[in-house]
């Protein structure tokens, strides 16, 4: 007989932890404070899933981005002629005023973006493993799944194929999608809306950056702040990670994103009591 109840009908339906499991790696994850967030209405009504791609699709112990990090740092030194001290400022300095070094870039020097990420991008992506668990989860989520990068096409795709997920997605909204304006502008969110026809109410964001989901909250979109396991190393910059108290644009937290997605597939081992 089929099952028709919603996968995810209101708080009260989030998955539980079976006999001899751990609970499951979300929704009820305190944040670095230690208090809970509000579970939220779920997520029964979500027609699409939107994915960041860096430190989200993969986790943020993942070698990955700090040999982006590295290589943009290395890109300044080259242009400007700067050691890595004085690229490595200039790149946070970028990064906090613009949203992106390329943006920075683009604004204070009118230097184009191809080079810039044709650089930045030409790393080594063999420490990515298939994520057999994370493909099989993304699969069985109802509905249209996309990704929102502030990187290029290029890195998501070849990305995402080393992760063994690239088949998932319908299609890529990259940083020359959204003419170079980075998240968390509104105006990128507003233009991947209209381009892939997304209601943002019938949407859920996933993102390691708290800062990503403000703009998302308010158009309506559910939202899940991807962040490591506890004790997981955690290569992104001080600057990046989120450690106030939980605030209302945040719905879930998600510190292993196969297991949070596998609670909510609906062919999933029904849990709950209802
Ligand atoms: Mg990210």
């Amino acid at each position: 007989m089929n099952d028709t109840k919603p996968f995810l009908k209101d708080s009260s339906n989030m998955p539980r932890a079976r006999a001899g499991e751990a609970a499951p790696a979300a929704l009820k994850q305190p944040v670095a404070n230690g208090e809970a967030l509000p579970l939220g209405d779920g997520l029964s009504h979500v027609d699409t899933w939107v994915f960041d791609l860096d430190n989200t699709l993969y986790p943020a112990d993942c070698d990955l981005w700090p040999k982006i990090d590295q290589r943009i740092t290395l890109y300044l030194s080259h242009l400007f002629g700067l050691d890595g001290m004085s690229s490595r400022a200039l790149q946070i300095y970028y990064y906090q005023r613009y949203g992106t070094t390329l943006c920075g870039l683009m604004e204070e020097h009118g230097i184009g973006p191809d080079d810039f990420l044709d650089f930045t991008h030409d790393i080594d992506r063999s420490s990515l493993l298939p994520n057999l668990a994370l493909a099989t989860a993304i699969t069985a989520l109802p509905g249209r799944k996309l990704i929102l990068t502030n990187g290029s096409r290029e890195h998501a795709l070849r990305t995402a194929r080393a992760l063994g997920l690239a088949a998932m997605f319908e299609d890529i909204f990259d940083i020359a999608d959204a003419d170079f304006v980075p998240k968390p502008a509104a105006a990128t969110y507003d233009r991947f809306f209209e381009r892939h026809a997304v209601d943002p109410a019938r949407a859920v964001m996933f993102d390691d950056l708290a800062i990503n989901l403000i703009v998302p909250h308010e158009r309506g979109m559910t939202t899940v702040l991807v962040v490591p396991k506890p004790g997981q190393l955690d290569h992104r910059d001080a600057f990046e990670i989120f450690r106030d108290a939980a605030p209302p644009y945040i719905d879930f937290v998600a510190s292993d994103l196969a297991r949070f997605l596998t609670g909510l597939a609906p062919d999933a081992p029904v849990t709950a009591d209802v």
